[in-house]
């Protein structure tokens, strides 16, 4: 049994003290979901040589999609196209180059509602789940990537705004797809949850500082907010905003596709290095 498995275990065991078998229901650790996953997954050395014998599945989450364009540039850049070309670049390179197992929350130009992404990635059992987006600032010179993890508590509030924006995706959907948000407050006093918060605290830190070395920081690059899309309570979830369409600069590289192919690789490695940290052991 692995340390998911006992996390989800504990989870359980901690929802039926709390509101009995009705409570499992609502939240389904990912545990038989999790062993049909790991079937898929390539039989490779994991990433970073560790002692596992499975290699660690990444969700990766290209934002926006279908009737929903996400941010739009000056020049007319999507952000939805943007989030795709990346996500599908970045599961390429984590695959052939790092031996990591990769999923897709979207494939092409289709909408998903943010509670269908949290729950694609607790099905699949990830380890890891990254929201790739690339967005707007009221502000034309504010550029570079970011990462961010749930908070209820937003580090500024340009964060706070970015996440209404973010979380007004669902109204492209159907009515009432909005969901998911009433347990989590609950539950993110348990174990799972506390796990949870640490590993998504550490993979924003690799996936910053690694990004750095080659590619240009937001001020305070590090942030959080109450975004949807990272309410996973079983599943490390970081949203990295890769710049700004609404800076020219980020928009021409964002737009560009082998200035694109370096934020990919980028990417891509500081994943790989976010599974081989000693916070995903
Ligand atoms: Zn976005």
């Amino acid at each position: 049994m692995d340390r998911r498995q006992l996390l989800g275990l504990g989870l359980s065991k901690l929802w039926l003290t709390a509101f009995g078998a009705a409570g499992l229901a609502l939240v389904r650790p990912a545990v038989s979901e999790g062993a049909q996953a790991a079937e898929r997954r390539p039989d490779r050395k994991p990433a970073g040589g560790g002692t596992t014998s499975r290699p660690r599945l990444v969700m990766l989450d290209p934002g926006h999609g279908g009737n929903d364009p996400g941010a739009i540039g000056t020049r007319g850049t999507f952000e939805k196209e943007v989030t795709l070309d990346i996500a599908r670049d970045v599961a390429r390179i984590l695959a052939d180059r790092h031996g990591v197992a990769v999923k897709l929350t979207r494939h092409d130009d289709r909408f998903l509602a943010l509670d269908e992404r949290v729950a694609l990635t607790r099905e699949a059992g990830a380890d890891l789940f990254v929201s790739i987006h690339a967005d707007s600032a009221p502000n034309a010179d504010a550029r570079g990537l970011s990462a961010y993890i749930l908070s209820e508590k937003a580090s500024d509030s340009f964060a706070s705004r970015l996440a209404q924006q973010e979380n007004q995706a669902d109204r492209f959907g159907k009515p009432g797809s909005v969901g998911g948000g009433r347990i989590v407050k609950d539950i993110l006093m348990d174990l799972t949850a506390r796990h949870t918060r640490h590993a998504s605290l550490a993979a924003r830190q690799i996936l910053v500082e690694g990004a750095g070395k080659e590619l240009r920081l937001l001020d305070n690059p590090m942030r959080a907010a109450n975004f949807a899309v990272l309410k996973a309570p079983d599943v490390p979830s970081v949203l990295v905003e890769t710049g700004f369409l609404s800076n020219p600069r980020d928009e021409e590289i964002l737009r560009d596709a082998t200035a694109r192919r370096v934020v990919s690789r980028v990417l891509a490695r500081e994943i790989a290095g976010v599974l081989s940290s000693p916070a995903f052991a």
